[in-house]
C-alpha cells in the first residue's frame, strides 16, 4: 500500500495520473489502518471478559474465592461477551452493502411510546425522568424493528449517563418533510474534541466507566449505521458538563 509516485509535480497528464493514484493509496492505506486498528480492538474486547472469567474459574477451584461469589462474576463475564458478539454480528450485518431494510410506514410517536414505557422500570429505579412531548401524526417509512432498536439505543444512554432526579426530555416534531427526535439529557455531556467520534466502533469517552456499566462501546456505530440505512441524519450537540442534545432526522412518509 504504501506505494507512491514521485512525478505528482508535473503539470501534464502523467503528472495528474500520478496525484490521484497518491490520494487513492493513502485512502486505501487509511481503511487497511482502520481495519486492522479494530480487529485489535476485536480481539482485546473479547479477550479482557475471557480473561476474568479463566481467572475466578481457577481462584473458586482454588478455593481463594466463595463459590458462589466466583461464579456470579463468571455468569456476569459470561453474558458481557454474548452481548459483545452479538452487537458485533449486528454491526456486521448492518454494514453489509446488500443488507434489506424493510420499508413500511411507521407511527414513530407510538413506537417511542412503547420504548419509553417499557425503560419506566428502570428509570423510576434511578428515579429519573422521562418527559414526552410528542407529535403524534408523525408517520415515518422505516423498519420498525431497527427503529425500535435506534430509540432504545439512545434512551439508554441518556439514562445511564443520567444522574438521579434528572430529567431526559423526547420530543419529536414535523419539519418540513422531516421527522425530529431528539432526546436531551443532563448528563456529564461528551467533552467537544470526542464528539465527532462517538459512532465509531468501539469509541468510549471513559473506558474505564463504560465497561463498568455495561456498555460494548458498539452501541451508537449500530444506530449510525441503520439510521445511513434509513436516509436519516443523526447529530450530537453536547460539551463537557452540558448535558447531551442527539438529534434524529428521518424522512416522512410520502
Ligand atoms: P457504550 O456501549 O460504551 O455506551 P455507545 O456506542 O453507546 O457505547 O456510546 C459511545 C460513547 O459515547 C460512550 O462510551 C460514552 O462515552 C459516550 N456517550 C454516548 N451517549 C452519551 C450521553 N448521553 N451522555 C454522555 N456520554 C455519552
Amino acid at each position: 500500500f504504501s506505494q507512491r509516485i514521485a512525478i505528482e509535480a508535473r503539470k501534464d497528464e502523467l503528472g495528474q495520473l500520478a496525484q490521484s493514484f497518491n490520494t487513492l493509496s493513502t485512502s486505501l492505506e487509511e481503511v487497511e489502518m482502520k481495519r486492522r486498528e479494530f480487529l485489535a480492538n476485536v480481539s482485546h474486547e473479547l479477550r479482557t471478559p475471557l480473561s476474568y472469567m479463566k481467572g475466578y474459574a481457577e481462584a473458586v477451584e482454588e478455593s481463594v474465592i466463595e463459590p458462589k461469589k466466583g461464579l456470579t462474576i463468571i455468569q456476569n463475564e459470561a453474558n458481557r461477551l454474548e452481548r459483545l458478539v452479538n452487537d458485533l454480528l449486528d454491526l456486521a450485518q448492518l454494514e453489509g452493502e446488500s443488507y434489506p431494510m424493510k420499508l413500511e410506514p411507521i407511527a414513530f410517536a407510538q413506537l417511542i411510546n412503547d420504548v419509553v414505557e417499557a425503560f419506566e422500570v428502570i428509570s423510576e429505579q434511578r428515579s429519573v425522568t422521562i418527559k414526552r412531548q410528542l407529535d403524534e401524526d408523525c408517520i415515518i417509512s422505516g423498519d420498525s424493528d431497527r427503529l425500535e432498536q435506534v430509540v432504545r439505543n439512545l434512551l439508554d444512554n441518556a439514562l445511564r449517563y443520567s444522574p438521579p432526579h434528572e430529567t431526559i426530555d423526547v420530543t419529536l416534531a414535523v419539519r418540513g418533510a422531516s421527522a425530529e427526535l431528539t432526546i436531551s439529557d443532563n448528563g456529564p455531556g461528551i467533552p467537544k474534541q470526542d464528539v465527532p467520534h462517538v459512532t465509531e466502533r468501539f469509541y468510549r469517552v471513559n473506558k474505564a466507566r463504560t465497561r463498568k456499566d455495561g456498555g460494548t462501546g458498539l452501541g451508537l456505530a449500530i444506530v449510525a449505521q441503520i439510521v445511513k440505512k434509513h436516509r436519516g441524519e443523526l447529530e450530537f450537540v453536547s460539551g463537557e458538563g452540558a448535558g447531551t442534545i442527539v438529534r434524529l432526522v428521518l424522512p416522512l412518509e410520502m
